[in-house]
């Protein structure tokens, strides 16, 4: 883990001066945004700072890309053909361009860190004007001063090793939140691209940190995920002056703050300290998102993860162990190069012997620039895509009957929407251990915590009852 550079608030009030310049012109202009998030969690908190510097600037949010007079991409480079998915929703905004001239559309995110994606698209679509790198975000007004001069933009950070605090945000969700508390990554999985793009992982000062909980729990927000590509390497080597699991004992007593999760979490980094606080801190939900990737050890060499099976395992023991309405859920990839079907009879007998709650799976794509789209053993289409399917129907399976323990459980929940169907309006919303369950209810109820007793199964959902006293 890298010491943080901090951006000085010399240079953070030379932006927010330029904000307000921007702002003062735009009076009265009721100029508009539309930011359009690709990807992980990362991406959609990135989005909140740059709607909040563009309402800075004086832009309110659009309801539809149509009517804004700025367009933003957000974009996200795990995927495959994530590029030319881009490059085509890019050049359908010519013709919105043609007839709104004066319009911004910028492209920034993950993807605009790699070499040559942006100087290409510059070069291919005259009407992006800007496009900026993820470890810039702080310097958007700038940017879009430049932007309104005439320039066409083009800024990133290679070096990857900054924490600008303090920026403004605006978020859209009035219940939860989340919140950094580590940029970048230093572990290199070789399929992933994530270091290349976001820089050395590093660390913010947990003050910081929990002076943004405490913010946000003021404004009416209970619900707060830690986030960070490994949240368990949190204050790595001193770095922060405190370790994960004091970090969520630090940040756990924020008055009126009901929930606190974290994602995600690295097997290698979770330790018994970690363990001890999920099971003491009240507020701590009993939920883990723990990507175990592969079930067998050679597999996971060559991913460079650093953990073994058994490894793994003894985390999901000893957690559940401690705690034991704990619940796991996980990102698998099958079709690694140098997956034989012995490797991958291991992952399925690893899923079938943890039960995750539920699975984000993946047939293995090669990233460009990864140690692993030069290993020589790729495996052929076909075969990962028969092994998806049968990993998929197992983990449909162990998702029934994972189900199947919650008949009669009662708990409070956090509605999280509703859906109307014919007379009834069905609420949805988690349990802290993160199960989703339906059930009748009345739509004011939205962002509420409310006892709800799990009734019936159907498919992969839970439907439930309230609890009324
Ligand atoms: S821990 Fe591995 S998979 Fe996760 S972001 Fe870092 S390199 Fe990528």
């Amino acid at each position: 883990m890298a010491e943080a550079n901090f951006i000085s608030n010399e240079e953070l009030a030379l932006q927010n001066d330029i904000a307000q310049s921007i702002a003062r012109e735009n009076e009265g202009r009721s100029l508009t945004f539309f930011v359009e998030t690709f990807g992980c969690q990362m991406n959609v908190r990135d989005s909140e700072t740059i709607q909040g510097e563009l309402s800075e600037m004086g832009y309110t949010a659009a309801s539809e890309k149509e009517s804004a007079d700025l367009i933003l991409y957000n974009t996200c480079c795990v995927r495959e053909h994530a590029e030319k998915r881009l490059m085509g929703n890019i050049g359908a905004l010519k013709e919105l361009y043609d007839r709104k001239p004066g319009m911004i559309i910028g492209v920034c995110g993950c993807m605009m860190q790699q070499d040559g994606v942006g100087e290409k698209l510059l070069k291919r679509f005259p009407h992006v004007s800007l496009v900026f790198g993820t470890n810039v975000i702080y310097r958007l007004p700038e940017m879009i001063r430049r932007v309104m001069n005439g320039e066409r933009v083009l800024v990133k950070d290679r070096a990857g090793d900054s924490i600008a605090e303090g920026l403004p945000q605006l978020r859209d969700n009035p219940r939860s939140a989340f919140v950094n508390i580590t940029f970048g990554c230093d572990n290199y999985c070789s399929y992933c691209i994530v270091p290349y793009v976001r820089g050395r992982e590093r660390s913010r000062d947990p003050k910081d940190i929990r002076d943004e909980v405490a913010s946000l729990v003021r404004s009416g927000i209970t619900e707060i995920t830690l986030l960070g590509q490994n949240v368990n390497s949190y204050g790595n080597n001193g770095t922060a002056g405190m370790t994960f699991a004091e970090l969520l004992a630090y940040v756990s007593d924020v008055p009126g703050l009901k929930r606190l999760r974290f994602m995600s979490s690295h097997p290698k980094d979770l330790n018994e300290d970690v363990m001890q606080a999920i099971a003491s801190l009240p507020n701590v939900c009993h939920h883990v998102h723990l990507p175990v990737q592969s079930g067998n050890d050679e597999i996971l060499r060559r991913m460079n993860r650093r953990y073994t099976r058994e490894r793994y395992l003894s985390i999901v023991r000893r957690l559940r162990e401690l705690v034991p309405d704990i619940e796991f859920t996980t990102d698998i990839i099958v079709g690694f190069p140098g997956e034989t079907e012995e490797a991958f009879a291991d992952t399925m007998s690893l899923v079938d012997e943890v039960g995750f709650a539920s699975a984000f799976t993946f047939a293995y794509s090669p990233r460009r620039g990864t140690v692993a789209a030069g290993m020589a053993d790729q495996i052929p289409e076909a075969i990962k895509k028969d092994r998806l399917k049968r990993l998929n129907e197992l983990q449909a399976k162990k998702t029934v009957e994972n189900n199947a323990k919650y008949i009669g459980h009662e708990g409070e929940v956090l509605v999280e929407g509703f859906d109307c169907c014919g007379e009834q309006t069905m609420l949805y919303g988690k349990y802290q251990n993160f199960k989703m369950v339906y059930f009748p209810g009345d739509a004011g109820l939205l962002n509420r915590y409310v006892p709800v007793r799990v009734t019936k199964l159907s498919k992969n959902s839970l439907l439930g009852e309230m609890i009324h006293a």
